[in-house]
């Protein structure tokens, strides 16, 4: 019988009940005595009946409420309320104490202020006009009581027992809670859990600690051994964490080979981390799968609470963040979280606010750095830097260049520094000067856009640059990229339009001469770390002399970066170098200070210098 259909039925027998009280008078005035059949029907019930009067003293109860209740009836009389059963079957057991939301209540032991408060709130019920209160059972079982109350003041309670709903209810709810597979909690409770035990530490005092953790080379055991095995390593894994973790604390499974341990009651660092030695040796001892003997590795991120934070979803960012850094280190990595790693964290936070909203607001400007002869010291041309200042502060490039192409905004920028130095060349040709050639760094992702080659011929045109007074500097990095073949399309491109190239930073990153091959450079550019070395390191001066002939040998110039000393100038001149750029000749130059210095060094249209 469904429980639905149980209460229907109840709810039918107390229409009958009073049907037949009603009837009863009826009957006894005809002199025929209902009152044994009454009793007759409430007594055969199988399912638990109680009345009491308008003092809510005990009427009657059959033999199945006595036998839900066996204790609070052990002794009943008619001065036994509904308040003494209520009271005894509680203190003995057989009910137990529920919230609202039918969860049974933490720390209700007998006498408590929690359980208190709550039979003081069933008794309130009670005695309101009635209704539906769900009970739970010391044995397990759940009763839902239908409780309705007559003119008279009588009220009569009748049970129904929905274990089985309440069953399917928890199974549902398991259902969505948990990981098919492990049978471990899932992300969906992830967030919850923790801050109910933030709230509890912070309340109690002590600490508590989440643990993020990544199998290391998982994805070669699913794709070596096939999926199922990859699942049974899962199901392991899983099972080891259970066998090692202390009662109150949690395993979840995030997804994937990422699960996460919230450790409760932590009581210093050192403890905390022989738990975690102990994760890492259990996990680590010998599986095997498939006729593979494996151990398990894992990195680790781990965060405290509340000393890191009261906040879950805070604490999962940075447990998340040393779980990062931990794997950057590589293997089965242990990596805590601490409060330069937090600072960090926020700042970069802030920083890429502050940078998006520089970008929309035009603070992004540019400084030109003069570039020259080598031989003879006359002005060639500039590279263009992109500047930001940043409530008063210079934020280097080398800060918020990296976030700009973290977040996506590394094209917008360089546009922006492309349209602003072809400004600023047009505005020196106007004013008669020679600016000579105009480098502009361009990204990896700047080159991948499908439309970067026509936007330079856009901007080209819309300033009137001819295509030859501009170059594009690339890193060797950018042509390791696997859609290289994008990047060398575009490169092909901007060729095409006249526009030169040139290999940033040569020397200091992986490309080998084939990929040189590949791509039209027109120049390479000597990484300042090899110049710095010129009369101090010999090792770097060779590597620049290896460079200056390499380039030459292919046809191509050379533009040595971070010409500092006349010393440097000296070197590069007796190599054959063709260009410095450096601050022996210049720092990068902001607003008019370029217009400045070419008109200082004689670089006018009547210098034809360009
Ligand atoms: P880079 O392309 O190698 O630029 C040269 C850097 O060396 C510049 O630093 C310049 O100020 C500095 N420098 C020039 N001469 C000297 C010298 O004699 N001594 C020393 N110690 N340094 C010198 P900056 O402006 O801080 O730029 C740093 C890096 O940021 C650039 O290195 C480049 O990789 C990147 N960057 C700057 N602007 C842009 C841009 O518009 N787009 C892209 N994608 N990257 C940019
Ligand atoms: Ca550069
Ligand atoms: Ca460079």
């Amino acid at each position: 019988m469904s429980s639905k259909q149980g209460e229907v039925e109840k709810d039918e027998l107390l229409r009958q009940l009073h049907a037949t009280q009603t009837q009863l008078e009826r009957e006894r005035r005809r002199g025929c005595d209902l009152e044994a059949l009454l009793g007759d029907i409430v007594e055969t019930i199988g399912d638990p009946v109680v009345a009491f009067d308008s003092d809510d003293r005990l009427l009657i109860c059959n033999p199945a409420f006595r036998k839900t209740f066996p204790i609070a009836c052990a002794t009943l009389d008619r001065d036994t309320t509904f308040e003494t059963l209520f009271r005894r079957a509680v203190e003995a057991g057989e009910i137990v104490p529920t919230s609202s939301d039918d969860e049974v209540l933490a720390g209700s032991t007998p006498g408590s202020d929690c359980q208190e408060a709550w039979i003081a709130q069933c008794l309130k019920m009670h005695r309101s006009y009635g209704g539906i209160l769900t009970q739970k059972m010391g044995d397990g079982r759940w009763l839902r009581w239908r409780e309705r109350c007559h003119m008279s003041g009588n009220r009569v309670g009748v049970a129904t027992d929905i274990s089985a709903l309440k069953e399917a209810q928890t199974l549902i709810v398991n259902q969505t809670e948990h990981d098919p597979l492990t049978g471990l909690l899932n992300r969906t409770v992830l967030l919850d859990r923790l801050q109910m035990q933030i709230d509890q530490h912070r309340r109690a005092g002590g600490t508590g600690a989440l643990v993020l953790l990544d199998l290391v080379k998982f994805k070669e055991v699913n794709d070596q051994l096939g999926h199922a095995a990859g699942d049974e390593y899962l199901v392991e894994v899983a099972r080891r964490l259970k066998a090692i973790l202390r009662f109150g604390d949690d395993i979840l499974r995030l997804g994937g080979d990422e699960f996460a341990l919230i450790l409760s009651a932590v009581q210093d660092r050192d403890t905390l981390e022989s738990v975690l030695k102990r994760v890492r040796t259990t996990l680590g001892e010998r599986l095997e799968l498939r006729s593979h003997v494996l151990r398990p590795a894992v990195a680790m991120g781990v965060c405290l609470f509340p000393e890191h934070g009261a906040d879950a979803a805070d604490l999962m960012k940075f447990a998340d963040n040393a779980l990062y850094l931990a794997r950057q280190q590589g293997g089965e990595r242990l990596c805590f979280f601490n409060a330069n790693l937090r600072d960090g964290l926020q700042r970069r936070g802030n920083l890429v606010e502050a940078l998006r909203a520089a970008l929309e607001q035009g603070q992004i400007g540019v400084a030109l750095q003069p570039q020259f002869s080598i031989a003879d010291g006359r002005h060639a041309g500039f590279e263009a830097l992109a500047r930001w200042t940043h409530e008063g502060y210079e934020v280097p490039p080398t800060d918020f260049i990296p976030v700009a192409e973290e977040i996506g905004l590394i094209v917008q920028l360089g546009q922006i520094v492309l349209e602003k130095s072809l400004a600023i060349l047009r505005g020196m040709l106007d004013a008669g000067l020679a600016p000579g050639v105009v480098a502009v760094n361009a990204a990896a992702a700047q080159l991948k856009h499908p439309y970067f080659a026509d936007m330079v011929t856009r901007l080209l045109n819309e300033y009137d640059i001819p295509p030859y007074m501009l170059e594009v500097e690339i890193t060797e990095n950018v042509l390791l990229d696997r859609s290289s073949v994008q990047v060398e399309w575009c490169l092909h491109s901007l060729k095409e339009l006249g526009v030169a190239i040139a290999l940033d930073d040569f020397g200091t990153g992986h490309a080998s001469l084939s990929h040189l091959k590949r791509v039209p450079v027109d120049r390479l550019k000597i990484d300042r770390s090899f110049v710095s070395g010129i009369g101090q390191r010999p090792e770097d001066e060779v590597i620049v002399r290896t460079v200056v002939s390499l380039a030459h040998s292919l046809g191509k110039t050379v533009v040595a970066e971070g010409v500092e000393s006349e010393e440097h100038r000296v070197f590069l001149c007796d190599l054959g170098c063709d260009v410095g750029q450096g601050y022996l000749i210049s720092q990068p130059l902001r607003g008019t200070d370029a217009h400045l210095y070419l008109a200082s060094v004689g670089a006018t249209a009547q210098g034809a210098v360009v």
